[in-house]
């Protein structure tokens, strides 16, 4: 495995890699581990999109050197873009809803990009309607849409599941991952699936989310102030595969917050609330595990945590759960 110990070119080259450690909850014989991924230049998983899907789109000549990305995006994905463009020579522009972290939109900016707000009310559907609108405005300009493109998916599938699957030399049970667009689960459930077709596949939303529709169940639309993880519109979600995924997991915020917060003062793992809901999630797998429900290929189960509480500390992540703005 690259250990990053050697003199480096670039900061793309810090991408990836990041370290897998034991999450200490759940029962024992059923070891969960979670691939830390605040480790990132960028500070977030999709560093690792920005940059695969960036180098791919220009290898193929769907970006043309000196171009422009507009991409709507919550955050996460726009400072992984604005991370890799800075590097590639490109132009990033991001199209973000209000609600969504000061501090993601003041890193992009950093980075050289440009952020336009839309209005929270009008949601994700919205942001991506005006973000193509502008690249039709512009010339050379391309939307990656890490919400339907399957090179985000492919991402996680060339990168993070083999990381993962090798440094547990192949004994991997189960994947859970919340989804925000679905890219992570889609990438290392491809990757589980085939390696063995039994590997258990979960994905994790918080309550008020839909995702939980696609396995034919009947839930109900809310808000909630988990971030990163989760649709309104389950029709923007193009890249989850129902047949790729066993169960759908939800919690509500009240508990991924007091995870979240056991997670930081027992684990010592600053990481936000995405990263807590899968905590739970992959706990309730192990402990299926571990009774015998779930019939698995191995004694473990993976999962990721996507970002670092200090991304969201002026939400409060640390603050009561009702000072929590989420
Ligand atoms: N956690 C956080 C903090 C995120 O920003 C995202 C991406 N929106 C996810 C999890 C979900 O990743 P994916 O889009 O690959 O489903």
């Amino acid at each position: 495995m690259t250990t990053h110990r050697q003199p480096l070119d670039s900061v793309l080259e810090t991408i990836g890699e990041t370290p897998l450690v034991r999450v200490h909850a759940g029962p024992p014989g059923v070891p969960i581990y979670a691939k830390l991924e605040s480790f990132n230049p960028g500070a977030s998983i999709k560093d690792r999109i920005g940059k695969y899907m960036l180098e791919e789109m220009l290898a193929d000549g769907t970006l043309k050197p000196g171009g422009t990305v507009i991409e709507p995006t919550a955050g996460n994905t726009g400072i992984g873009i604005a991370v890799a463009a800075g590097q590639l020579d490109l132009e990033a522009v991001f199209v973000v809803p209000e609600r969504f972290s000061l501090e993601k939109q003041q890193l992009m900016r950093a980075l050289g990009a440009t952020v336009i707000n839309t209005p929270t009310e009008k949601g994700m559907g919205y942001a991506i309607d005006r973000a193509h609108a502008l690249a039709e405005e512009l010339a050379n300009a391309v939307v990656p849409q890490q919400f339907e493109n399957p090179l985000n998916a492919n991402a996680h599938y060339e990168t993070t599941a083999p990381e993962v699957y090798e440094a547990l030399e192949n004994e991997v049970g189960a994947i859970v991952a919340g989804c925000g667009t679905a890219g992570t689960l889609m990438g290392m459930a491809q990757y589980g699936r085939e390696y063995d077709a039994q590997t258990h596949v979960a994905a994790v939303e918080p309550e008020g989310s839909l995702y939980a529709t696609f396995t034919g169940k009947d839930v109900e639309e809310g808000s909630y102030k988990t971030e990163g993880i989760g649709t309104h519109d389950p029709s923007t979600n193009a890249l989850f595969d129902p047949t790729l995924v066993d169960e759908v997991l939800r919690f509500s915020d009240r508990m991924i917050h007091e995870e979240m917060q056991r997670l930081a003062a027992e684990e010592g793992q600053l990481v936000a609330s995405s990263a807590a809901a899968n905590s739970l999630a992959a706990q309730s797998v192990a402990n299926r595990i571990a009774d015998g429900s779930i019939d698995a290929p191995s004694d473990s189960v993976v999962t990721v945590f996507a970002d670092s509480s200090e991304r969201y500390l002026s939400k409060g992540v640390y603050r009561s759960y009702d000072e929590w703005e989420g």
